[in-house]
C-alpha cells in the first residue's frame, strides 16, 4: 500500500512536470514565433527597398523599350543618309524628349572624336533630326567615355543591339550595337534633369511608395553619402538619425554616390505580434492551469477512493467481529439456559440481561448498516410529521436516564417553551439524537458534560447538543460526515465506533430539509448545531406528536410477544 501511495506521487510529480515542461516549450515557442514575425517583416521591408531601387531604374530608361528590336543596320543607314533614324527609334527619342527626368538627348557616333576635341556633337532636336552643337555640357562627354570604357570590354560577347549604362546620377548612355559585327553605332547619351530629379521625381516616388499615411513600418532616406546630404525622405515629419538607420541599400549599377537608408518603425508590427503573443499566452496559461486543476482532481479523487476503500475494509473486518462478538455471547448464555444447568435465580437474571444487552447492540448495530445501505441506495423512508423537538428530546432523556446515571453523565437541559413544530419524521429525529448524543459520551473526558438546548432563532428551530470531550481538530471537521471516516488518535483507536453515525445523522437531516454545523476545539469539546425550518402557521404540537407516534420499545415487545406465543 506504502508503495503505491509513493507511486501516486511520483505520477503526480511526473504529471505536473510534463505539463510544466511542455508550457515552457509552447511558450518558448511562441517567443520565437514573435522574434520570427518581427525578423519576417523586416527581411520583407529589406526586399520592399530592393524592388524600389530596380523600380527607379527601370524609370531611367523605360522610354526605350522597344529599342531592343530595332534593325541597327538599317539606323545606321538612314542615319548617315539623312541624318535622322529610323521612325520606329525616332518616335522613342520623340517620346524620351517629351520626358522631364533629360535635359537633352545628345548622340555621339562612333569613331567621332568631338569630346576629345571640343568640337561640336549632335543634339536631338524638335525637327527629329539630330543637329549639331557645341553647346553641350561636360557631364555628356563624361557619359559617353564611361559608356565607351565599359562596352570596350564587353563588346567581344555582346548579343543585344544596345546596352544601358549610367554615369551614377548625372546622366544615362544607351550604346548603339551591331552584334552581328560586334561593333558600336553611337552613343545616346542623356543628363539628368537634377532640379527634376531631386525636388520633384524622387521626394515623390519615396513619399509615394513609403510615406506615413501607407504606414510601410520604416522611415526612408535617400543619402548622398560624399557630402553627407538628405536628398529625399520619405516622411517628412521624421529627422534622420545615423544611428537609428538598421538597413543600407545601394541602387544598382547607377546612382553611386546615393544610398538608400532606412529606419524600421515597427510599433504596428510589434503591437500586433504582442497582442497575439498575450492572447496566446492567456489561453496557454488557461489551459495549463486547467490541466493542472484536472490532474490534482484525479490525484485527490484517486487518494480517497483509495482511503474510502481502506476504511471500507476496516469497517468490514471490524463489523465482522462486532457482529459475531454478541451473538457468540447469546449462542453460550442460551445454551447454558436451554440445558437447564442455571437454577440460581439470580443468575438466570444474569443471563437474561446479558442476552439482552447484547441484542440490544447487535440490534443497534444492524439498524446502523441498515440505514447506511438505505441512504446508500437512495431509500431512507421518512415520514414527515409536525413534530415537537422539545418533546422528542424529553422522551428520549426519560427513557435513558438510567444510562446517564449509571455513566455519571452531567445534563445541562434546556428548552424553549412554546417551541413551534416542525415537519419532520420523529424515528430520524430520535435516531439523530441518540447517534450524537452516544457520541457526546464516547468522545468525552473525565467530566461527562452532556448539554442539550432547543430554541427557536428566526424561522428555525435549533437543537444543539454540546459535549466537554476531546473535540475535534480543524483538519478533521470537513471529514467527519464522510462515512467511514474516523479521526485517527489514541482516543478514537480506543473507542469502539466505525465511522458510520455521523453519515446517517446528515444523511437523516438533510432527508427532513434541515442543516447540520459543528463547532469543536480540541481539548474543549464539540457542539452539533442542527437547524430545522418552522412548519407555516404552526402552533406548538406536543400533546399531538406524542400521540402520534407508536415508541419504539413498544413496539419492540408486541414484536417479541407475537414471536414467543
Ligand atoms: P464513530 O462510530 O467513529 O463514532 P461517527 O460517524 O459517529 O463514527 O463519528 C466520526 C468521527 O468523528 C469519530 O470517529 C470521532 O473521531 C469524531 N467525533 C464524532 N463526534 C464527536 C464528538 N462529540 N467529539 C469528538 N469527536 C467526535
Amino acid at each position: 500500500m506504502k508503495r503505491f501511495g509513493s507511486l501516486q506521487w511520483i505520477l503526480l510529480a511526473a504529471g505536473i512536470i510534463a505539463i510544466l515542461g511542455l508550457t515552457g516549450m509552447n511558450v518558448y515557442s511562441l517567443y520565437a514565433l514573435h522574434e520570427n514575425t518581427l525578423e519576417s517583416s523586416r527581411e520583407n521591408k529589406k526586399l520592399q527597398i530592393a524592388e524600389f531601387t530596380d523600380k527607379i531604374r527601370y524609370r531611367f530608361f523605360k522610354k526605350f523599350i522597344g529599342l531592343g528590336s530595332a534593325d541597327i543596320n538599317r539606323l545606321q543607314e538612314q542615319f548617315e543618309n539623312t541624318g535622322a533614324f529610323t521612325p520606329k527609334v525616332t518616335k522613342l527619342l520623340n517620346k524620351a524628349a517629351g520626358d522631364s527626368i533629360y535635359d537633352n538627348i545628345y548622340f555621339i557616333p562612333s569613331g567621332s572624336d568631338a569630346c576629345q576635341t571640343q568640337s561640336p556633337i549632335l543634339q536631338y532636336s524638335t525637327e527629329n533630326i539630330f543637329e549639331e552643337t557645341s553647346d553641350y555640357p561636360a557631364v555628356v562627354c563624361d557619359g559617353m567615355g564611361i559608356a565607351r570604357t565599359q562596352i570596350k570590354s564587353l563588346l567581344a560577347d555582346y548579343q543585344y543591339n544596345n546596352k544601358v549604362l549610367f554615369d551614377s546620377h548625372r546622366s544615362i548612355t544607351i550604346v548603339l550595337i551591331d552584334p552581328s559585327q560586334h561593333e558600336v553605332f553611337g552613343y545616346l547619351t542623356m543628363p539628368f534633369n537634377q532640379d527634376f530629379l531631386r525636388n520633384s521625381y524622387l521626394p515623390k516616388v519615396l513619399t509615394q511608395r513609403f510615406g506615413a499615411e501607407e504606414y510601410p513600418g520604416m522611415n526612408v532616406w535617400l543619402r548622398d553619402w560624399t557630402n553627407n546630404e538628405i536628398i529625399a525622405s520619405s516622411n517628412p515629419n521624421a529627422t534622420y538619425d545615423r544611428k537609428q538607420i538598421q538597413f543600407v541599400q545601394n541602387f544598382p549599377d547607377f546612382f553611386d554616390y546615393w544610398k538608400v537608408e532606412v529606419a524600421f518603425t515597427d510599433e504596428s508590427t510589434i503591437a500586433a505580434s504582442n497582442a497575439s503573443l498575450i492572447k496566446n499566452l492567456v489561453v496557454m496559461g488557461a489551459a495549463m492551469l486547467l490541466l493542472l486543476g484536472a490532474l490534482v482532481f484525479m490525484f485527490r479523487s484517486a487518494r480517497k477512493e483509495r482511503a474510502l476503500a481502506e476504511r471500507q475494509a476496516n469497517f468490514l473486518a471490524n463489523v465482522t467481529h462486532e457482529l459475531k462478538t454478541p451473538l457468540s455471547v447469546m449462542q453460550a448464555a442460551g445454551e447454558n439456559l436451554a440445558d437447564g444447568r442455571v437454577q440460581d435465580q439470580q443468575r438466570l437474571k444474569n443471563y437474561g440481561s446479558h442476552i439482552f444487552s447484547e441484542a440490544v447492540r447487535l440490534r443497534n448495530m444492524i439498524d446502523k448498516l441498515l440505514d447506511v445501505a438505505k441512504a446508500d441506495a437512495g431509500e431512507s423512508l421518512v415520514n414527515p410529521q409536525p413534530t415537537d423537538i422539545g418533546e422528542v428530546v424529553k422522551s428520549y432523556l426519560d427513557k435513558h436516564q438510567k444510562f446517564f446515571q449509571e455513566k455519571d453523565v452531567i445534563l445541562d437541559i434546556s428548552i424553549d417553551k412554546n417551541l413551534p413544530a416542525v415537519n419532520i419524521d420523529r424515528n430520524s429525529l430520535e435516531t439523530i439524537i441518540s447517534n450524537l448524543v452516544d457520541n457526546a459520551i464516547k468522545y468525552s473526558t473525565n467530566e461527562k458534560y452532556l448539554g442539550i438546548r432547543v430554541l427557536t432563532q428566526n424561522d428555525h428551530v435549533k437543537l444543539c447538543i454540546e459535549d466537554h470531550g476531546v473535540g475535534i481538530a480543524k483538519k478533521n471537521l470537513s471529514n467527519i460526515f464522510t462515512k467511514f471516516f474516523r479521526v485517527e488518535d489514541s482516543l478514537t483507536a480506543k473507542t469502539k465506533g466505525h465511522g458510520l453515525g455521523l453519515s446517517i445523522v446528515k444523511n437523516l437531516v438533510e432527508l427532513n430539509s434541515g442543516s447540520i454545523e459543528v463547532e469543536s476545539n480540541p481539548n474543549d469539546g464539540s457542539t452539533f448545531i442542527i437547524t430545522f425550518p418552522i412548519l407555516s402557521d404552526s402552533a406548538p404540537k406536543a400533546s399531538l406528536n406524542s400521540l402520534s407516534t407508536q415508541p419504539e420499545s413498544e413496539s419492540r415487545n408486541k414484536e417479541l410477544e407475537e414471536h414467543v406465543s
